[in-house]
């Protein structure tokens, strides 16, 4: 080979390795949050809670209507058709929750019940991260068919705000919704029937402090252990 083409390959190389390497630092330079300025501060505070998304690209959409539902988390449909490209979110959130007498605009919403419905929608991403992109499939297809995986879905959403140590922002949220006397009977039902009830989160988090306490009592040493000097 003479001199000439191995300079040639070698160019031809370089190049290609520039181009690699600049296709690689592409989405580390795109932000992984996209936040609208009106819930900025709110969808900060939730995201705080959750160390495990902070590299996870989440986009959060206000929309004018969401049919019935104030909020809603999705995996972004065209990334689960491209098994090598990072999964990343949506969370939707209606620009006016309106339902029964209810007509709420977000920016009337108090602050903590929408950091704390933003906690339960991030708990539904941390429920689609631990899963295989055939079985986030298959969650959505049960979702859509099966009432008792609704249930199941939704409750593990707020177990994992619960366990991100977002109990007062869930608990206001619920009560927000229980407590008012602009919505249905029906729609409450509907909540209670789905989603963990204030008395459930209060009896989960003290049966947790239970068991911490219970293991303090039967390693008394990890209290008193003290740095060698
Ligand atoms: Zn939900």
């Amino acid at each position: 080979m003479n001199l000439k083409k191995v300079s040639i390959i070698r160019w031809i190389l370089i190049m290609l390795g520039c181009f690699l390497l600049i296709i690689s630092l592409i989405p580390t330079m795109k932000p992984t949050k996209v936040i609208p300025k009106s819930i900025d501060k709110e969808a900060k505070i939730a995201l705080k809670a959750y160390p495990e998304l902070e590299n996870v690209t989440i986009k959060f959409i206000i929309k004018p209507s969401l049919n019935k539902s104030f909020m809603k988390a999705q995996p972004n449909f065209w990334d689960l058709l491209r098994p090598f490209r990072k999964r990343s979110y949506r969370i939707y959130m209606s620009d006016t929750f309106e339902l029964d007498q209810l007509s709420l605009k977000l920016t009337d919403i108090p602050s903590n019940i929408v950091v704390g419905w933003l906690a339960h929608e991030l708990g539904h991403i941390m429920d689609y991260e631990s899963r295989s992109t055939p079985s986030l499939i298959y969650y959505g297809i049960r979702y859509a068919l099966s009432s008792g995986f609704v249930k199941e879905a939704e409750r593990n959403a707020d177990l994992f705000a619960i366990n991100h140590n977002m109990v007062d922002y869930i608990l206001a949220t619920k009560r927000f919704i229980l407590d008012n006397a602009n919505l249905s009977e029906s729609y409450k039902n509907h909540i209670r029937k789905n989603y963990l009830s204030p008395d459930e989160i209060i009896y989960i988090v003290q049966e947790r402090e239970q068991e911490i306490e219970a293991k303090r009592e039967d390693n008394p040493q990890n209290e008193t252990k003290k740095t060698p000097i």
